[in-house]
C-alpha cells in the first residue's frame, strides 16, 4: 500500500457507544469510515466528529440482519468511499430474560442482529478483501459468551461469534484477511444503562457495583474497546488471526 491509498472501514452500530468510538479511532488511524447504523440520521454525530477532525466518513442506514439492505449498503460504500477491506461487526441489541420467560421473538432478534448480521456483512464484504489481498474483520463478542444469567440468547450469539471468527480466519487467511474477536467486559454505554434500568438500579450505582468486581477497579469505556480494535485492524497485525481478546479489566475464563 502506498501512502495515497486509504483503506475503507465499515463499522456497524456506529451511531453511538463502542461503534462510534471505534469509527472515530479508525478515522484517526487514517481510514475512511462508513458509519453504519439502523437509522442513517443517527450516524450524523459520529460522521461530524470524524470530518471535523479532517477525516473521511459516510453515514449509512442499514439493518444488518436484512440481506438486501446489507448488499445495498456495501455496494453503496464501495461506490462512494471505495472497496471496504476493514469490517467491524459491532451492531448489537439485548433482550434479556430468564430462559422460562424468553420469547422466540427476543431469541430471533438477538440472533438476527449479532450472528446473522455478522455473517451477512462478512459475506458481502469478503469479495473486496479477497480482490485487495488484504482484509481485517473484527467481531464483537462479549464476556457474556462465558455464560450470563438472563442472557441465554445474547450469550449464545456472542459465543457463536467466536466460532464464526475462527472459521473466517481459517477460510480467508490465504487471501491476506485476518479475523479476530474482541470480547468486552462491562463498558459504560446505552446498552449497560438499559440493563441498569431493567433491574431498577441507577446507572451510577450499577457502574460502581460493577467496578468493585473488576480487577482494575473501574468500568470500561468505549475507547478501551476501540484501542483493541485499532490493533487488530492495523497494517502490522497480519500474523494475528482467529483470536479472542477479552478486554475486561482483568482475566476471564
Ligand atoms: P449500544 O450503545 O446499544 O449501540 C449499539 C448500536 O447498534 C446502536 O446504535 C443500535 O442502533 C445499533 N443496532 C442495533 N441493531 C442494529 C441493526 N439491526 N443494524 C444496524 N445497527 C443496529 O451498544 P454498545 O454497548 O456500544 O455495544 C456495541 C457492541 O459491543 C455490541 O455488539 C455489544 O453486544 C457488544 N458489547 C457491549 C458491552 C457493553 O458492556 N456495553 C459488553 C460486551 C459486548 P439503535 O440505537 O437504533 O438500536
Amino acid at each position: 500500500m502506498t501512502t495515497t491509498d486509504q483503506r475503507v472501514a465499515i463499522v456497524t452500530g456506529a451511531a453511538r457507544g463502542i461503534g462510534a468510538a471505534t469509527a472515530v479511532r479508525l478515522a484517526q488511524e487514517g481510514r475512511a469510515v462508513a458509519v453504519l447504523d439502523l437509522d442513517e440520521a443517527a450516524c450524523k454525530d459520529t460522521v461530524e466528529k470524524i470530518t471535523a477532525a479532517g477525516g473521511t466518513a459516510l453515514a449509512v442506514g442499514c439493518d444488518v440482519s436484512d440481506p438486501e439492505q446489507v448488499e445495498a449498503a456495501v455496494t453503496r460504500i464501495a461506490a462512494e468511499l471505495g472497496a471496504p477491506t476493514i469490517l467491524v461487526n459491532n451492531a448489537g441489541v439485548i433482550r434479556d430474560n430468564l430462559l422460562f420467560k424468553m420469547t422466540e421473538t427476543d431469541w430471533d432478534l438477538v440472533m438476527g442482529v449479532h450472528l446473522k448480521g455478522a455473517f451477512l456483512m462478512a459475506r458481502a464484504v469478503q469479495k473486496y478483501m479477497v480482490d485487495a489481498g488484504f482484509g481485517r474483520v473484527v467481531n464483537l463478542s462479549s464476556s457474556s459468551a462465558l455464560g450470563n444469567r438472563g442472557q441465554v440468547n445474547y450469550s449464545a450469539a456472542k459465543a457463536g461469534l467466536q466460532g464464526f471468527t475462527k472459521t473466517l480466519a481459517l477460510e480467508l487467511g490465504k487471501f491476506g484477511v485476518t479475523a479476530n474477536s474482541v470480547a468486552p467486559g462491562f463498558i459504560a454505554t446505552e446498552m449497560t444503562a438499559q440493563t441498569a434500568a431493567r433491574i431498577g438500579m441507577e446507572f451510577e450505582d450499577f457502574k460502581k457495583a460493577a467496578a468493585d468486581g473488576i480487577p482494575v477497579k473501574r468500568v470500561g469505556y468505549p475507547e478501551d474497546i476501540a484501542n483493541a480494535i485499532a490493533f487488530f485492524t492495523g497494517e502490522d497485525a497480519g500474523f494475528v488471526s482467529g483470536q479472542v481478546m477479552y478486554v475486561a479489566g482483568g482475566p476471564l475464563n
